[in-house]
């Protein structure tokens, strides 16, 4: 498995799975930022990419970063974020595990006059003065066109869909996006539905078990699935080695993780999204950084976007970053990206 992505990379040294110990870095103000991530089992990202890019972004402006994962737990979210709050961030970035759970720090942070970012997933019905994202319909567009691109050729074929946590605002405009695409194949009879649902929590173990009933209650027929990230990609690819047709079937992902991408290069997986996390990081921390001095000018001029919250009936100020296809073509593209460990993608070749 030679590809490109894999040759002379001694160039590119990656800035993943960086220490972050905490503390201020040398010469810091002694200002604090609390960012929350959501869980260690969704996505080898936020512990693999956002963690050490918010950290260094954070440090790089002498900020002290407080960075927590609540692992899941809604209660550990919100005993975290109580802790931060009463710590005297100037700032809170939050990763919500739901939108109630979201808001409901949202509330309190407000009383303590703390100003709020949500970080890549909307809190919907929440009061966060800014958000950091990509444009995640566009997301899911992708992911519909990588999938019907990887089924070039093949007639009638019959999908399953496995979408992200119900839970997740994001998981719903990934999968809107994905439709788009998609449903004018279902409605022409082009294409046929055949499994469609959404992983609690964006859990891979779940993501594992339910593909395979799916599948079986399908007798065992499957020509592409439409998986919502990387990890429940794998989690399907793993059902399809079971049943002998990994490789045969084409599994859309997102999130561009090393596993995602390896899976790419052994022609399990057909393409993936690579949402340049550097970016959104560093558009978070930039905003962090002028609210925690108080110039909301600055960070307006920062939030030129807006993203609409239907539930809470506002437009919220944004900063919306573009995704971007990878398949077996440009893998390369998401290695020089910077981010991702070249060793780490390559090491099945
Ligand atoms: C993020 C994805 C991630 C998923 C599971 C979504 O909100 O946008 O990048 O894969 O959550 O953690």
């Amino acid at each position: 498995l030679l590809l490109s992505a894999c040759g002379n990379n001694s160039a590119n040294p990656g800035t993943g799975n960086q220490p972050t110990g905490g503390g201020a870095a040398p010469g810091g103000t002694g200002v604090k930022v609390g960012v929350i991530l959501p869980d260690t089992k969704s996505s080898a990202r936020w512990e693999s990419f956002d963690r050490p890019l918010l950290d260094k972004a954070l440090k790089a402006a002498g900020i002290e970063p407080i960075i927590q994962n609540a692992e899941g737990d809604t209660g550990k979210f919100s005993t975290i974020a109580d802790s931060m709050i009463s710590q005297g961030v100037k700032v809170l970035m939050i990763t919500n595990l739901s939108d109630e759970s979201g808001a409901a720090i949202e509330r309190k942070a407000k009383n303590a006059a703390i100003p709020v970012i949500d970080y890549d997933r909307l809190s919907l019905g929440g009061s966060a003065d800014y958000y950091v994202s990509f444009n995640n319909t566009k997301v899911g567009q992708l992911q519909g066109q990588g999938l019907v691109e990887c089924l070039k050729g093949k007639a009638n074929p019959q999908i399953i869909q496995i979408n992200g946590g119900p839970e997740d605002n994001n998981a719903t405009l990934f999968k809107n996006g994905a439709l788009s695409v998609l449903k004018p194949k279902y409605d022409a009879g082009e294409f046929k539905l055949s499994g469609d649902q959404a992983i609690a929590k964006w859990d891979n173990q779940l993501g594992n078990t339910t593909f395979q009933q799916l599948l079986t209650a399908n007798g065992g027929k499957v020509d592409g699935v439409l998986a919502a990230n990387d990890g429940l990609a794998g989690a399907v690819i793993t059902a399809l080695k079971k049943a002998g047709l990994a490789g045969q079937v084409p599994v859309t992902g997102q999130d561009a993780t090393e596993d995602g991408l390896a899976a790419i290069l052994r022609g399990e997986q057909c393409m993936t999204v690579l949402k340049p996390i550097d970016q959104e990081a560093n558009a978070a921390a930039q905003l962090a950084i002028a609210l925690a001095k108080g110039d909301k000018e600055a960070a307006n001029k920062l939030a030129t976007a807006t993203e609409r919250d239907p539930k809470g009936n506002r437009d919220v100020k944004s900063v919306l970053l573009t995704p971007e296809l990878i398949n077996k073509d440009n893998v390369k593209k998401a290695t020089d990206s910077g981010f991702v460990k070249v060793a780490d993608v390559c090491k099945g070749d």
